[in-house]
């Protein structure tokens, strides 16, 4: 039986991280991944063709975020953030605070962190000559990612979130 769920705070955390999906510019590919950890819609754009990115934001209704002041300038028509930080873990306290968003408990490594598809569960039985033995023997659950196939499980490229993630939320929540 499912525990008593305090839904008054769960509907809040969700009211608060829901529907925010971003786009992220070329110098920001490590922000990229740790958003899609954390379980946010984050489009990497990797060219420098500031229009397509635009265009992309637009028509997805994806938050802008970008180190390129230029990209700022001209960017009038969509949301946008100007990153201030070199450093991945302030680049994530900055877009968390100043959108005042925070994660989904429910969506964290829910998404590829390659391409930013939304992970499937898989059988144990099926990634057995996809994975290294001693995972295959240690793990019980995988994702797998439908358009890149590449394969998850707890504890590897996730290793650090909670970490990282109590570093950039202290401060911010209180
Ligand atoms: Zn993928």
């Amino acid at each position: 039986m499912n525990p008593v769920r305090n839904t008054k705070n769960s509907k809040k955390e969700n009211k608060i991280s829901n529907g925010v999906k971003f786009i992220l510019s070329p110098e920001l590919g490590r922000l990229a991944k740790w958003l899609r950890i954390l379980g946010f819609d984050a489009a990497y754009f990797s060219q420098t063709n500031f229009p397509s990115l635009l265009i992309q934001a637009l028509r997805d209704n994806r938050i802008i975020l970008t180190r390129n002041s230029h990209f700022i300038d001209k960017a009038r028509a969509a949301k946008c953030v100007q990153i201030k930080n070199d450093e991945v873990n302030q680049q994530l306290r900055q877009v968390l605070k100043d959108l005042n968003i925070r994660p989904d408990p429910e969506k964290m490594f829910s998404r590829c962190i390659i391409c930013n598809t939304q992970l499937c569960e898989i059988e144990k039985q099926q990634v057995k000559d996809k994975v290294p033995e001693y995972v295959f023997k240690t793990q019980e659950e995988f994702f797998t990612c439908p358009s890149c196939r590449r394969i998850y499980w707890p504890g590897t490229h996730w290793g650090n979130v909670n970490k990282t993630l109590k570093e950039i939320s202290d401060g911010i929540y209180c």
